[in-house]
């Protein structure tokens, strides 16, 4: 099986997966992943991510843009080839709008990844990136330039993106972001809750 064939039925199965564990809803999100330097595979756009065929995923060059493949790619892919461009080390983007990360993105608040000591390791900072109109070049230079070296942002009044070196890594960090942003909204019931203490933090991260 050749490197594009097995990121194909990934992607098959990471879209199944987001859709059923409530990460994504209707047509919506978006998912990629790098199959070299040059090209990247993209979904197509209009088509529910939980029942994706293999051949219906595109290809598109980083480059360019230009399409491979029957239909039309994401209309997100500016985006997507905005941080594959920055981020060598990227290998796959996850973009949904799970519902809890997205009603914090709604409301302008950012995500407190250090509420636990699993969010401080698995996402570090999240940084929420100011309303851009979906599916321009400005959204996605706004990303790249603002995810910086991060793991995941929050997309303002829009939704949640993550990146990993692969598919599973960038899904995993996807979940955990909502997991966090779940009990972000919970806890707002209790006030304000505080992050985990500095000390607590750099204590976390000597153990990576
Ligand atoms: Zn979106």
């Amino acid at each position: 099986m050749t490197i594009e064939e097995k990121l194909r039925k990934e992607i098959v199965k990471y879209g199944r997966l987001l859709y059923e564990r409530g990460l994504n809803t209707g047509i919506a999100g978006n998912i990629s992943a790098r199959v070299d330097d040059d090209r990247i595979l993209i979904t197509p756009s209009g088509r529910c991510k939980g029942f994706l065929k293999e051949n219906e995923i595109l290809i598109v060059t980083i480059k360019d843009g230009k399409v491979s493949g029957k239909g039309k790619p994401s209309i997100e892919t500016p985006m997507h080839i905005a941080i594959y461009e920055k981020r060598k080390d990227v290998g796959a983007v996850i973009h949904t709008h799970p519902v809890y990360s997205t009603v914090l993105a709604v409301a302008g608040i950012t995500l407190k990844a250090a509420l636990t000591p699993e969010g401080s390791l698995i996402l570090g900072k999240v940084p929420l990136v100011p309303y851009r109109t979906p599916g321009t070049r400005d959204l996605g230079e706004c990303v790249a330039a603002m995810i910086g070296n991060n793991n995941a942002c929050l997309l303002e009044k829009h939704g949640a993106l993550s990146v990993g070196s692969n598919l599973e890594e960038a899904f995993l960090r996807l979940e955990t972001l909502e997991f966090l942003a779940t009990i972000q909204v919970h806890l707002s019931h209790f006030g304000e809750v505080e992050e985990l203490p500095e000390e607590a933090l750099k204590a976390i991260n000597t153990k990576k």
